[in-house]
């Protein structure tokens, strides 16, 4: 069964053209696809819609198994909490936090207890390369380090589906190559990784690439990359 099923989705903000015309895409268990295409294609939207962050107008969303349109925002919340990581452009990161308590936080819906989530986010930390960067907050870390940080605490419950919507945006190119590395880590774990991405040099890297324009899917390419 797919973890993600975009099934004819439709989505329209008012005021706008179409975001999204008609786009059917499933998404594997620990698939590793990006997503490119010109600035307002739609890319954040399809996102967003994977996320459960947003409705389609029309059409089915599917997230490993549960039909989107038909849960109520409890539900949905219950299900963004479990199954789906977050990771931005801007880091997103709480100021004046150690990192290794940012990344438990990322645990605290999934009722683990405060000692045993300090625990996995050190062992998560230390697994991206940041076992001596623990208690360090943001602003003592480097972009590259945040992102990492960022991308343990979308991590550490473990979620099915992990969404990136330019990661590497403010990155230099060398911190882009290690989050790349990050990102090939978590699928050889099993987590699928939706990479949205301006970045050339990331997406020909990725061995799925959807391309997106004017709110279609203009081509779905498997690429043998490693
Ligand atoms: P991309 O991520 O490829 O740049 P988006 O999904 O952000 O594209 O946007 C697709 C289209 O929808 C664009 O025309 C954009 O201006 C419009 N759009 C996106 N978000 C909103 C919103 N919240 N309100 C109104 N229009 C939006
Ligand atoms: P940018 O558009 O500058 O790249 P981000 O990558 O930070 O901004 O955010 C991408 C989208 O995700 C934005 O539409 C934003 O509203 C949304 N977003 C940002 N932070 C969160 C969050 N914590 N939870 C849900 N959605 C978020």
């Amino acid at each position: 069964e797919s973890l993600v099923e975009l099934i004819d989705v439709h989505r329209r903000y008012a005021g706008t053209v179409a975001a999204l015309r008609g786009v059917t895409l499933s998404i594997e268990p620990g698939e590793l696809v990006g997503i490119v295409g010109p600035s307002g294609s739609g890319k954040s939207t399809m996102l967003h819609l994977m996320g459960t962050l947003d409705r389609p107008d029309a059409g089915r969303v599917r997230i490993d198994g549960q039909d989107v349109t038909e849960l109520d925002d409890r539900k949905l919340s219950r299900l963004r909490a479990r199954t789906i990581g977050f990771v931005f452009q801007q880091f997103h990161l709480p100021t004046g936090v150690p990192a290794v308590d940012a990344v438990a936080d990322g645990l605290v819906y999934a009722g683990v207890p405060r000692a045993t989530r300090r625990e996995r986010a050190a062992r998560v930390l230390e697994r991206l390369g940041l076992g001596h960067r623990l208690g360090h907050r943001p602003d003592q870390l480097s972009g590259g380090e945040q992102q990492r940080v960022a991308v343990a605490r979308a991590c550490v419950g473990s979620p099915a589906l992990l969404l990136a919507d330019e990661p590497t945006g403010n990155l230099d190119s060398a911190a882009g190559d290690e989050l790349v590395e990050v990102l090939f880590d978590l699928c050889a774990q099993g987590t699928a990784v939706v990479v949205v991405t301006h970045n050339l040099d990331l997406a020909g890297q990725l061995p799925r690439r959807v391309e997106v324009k004017d709110g279609l899917v203009r081509e779905d390419r498997l690429t043998e990359v490693r």
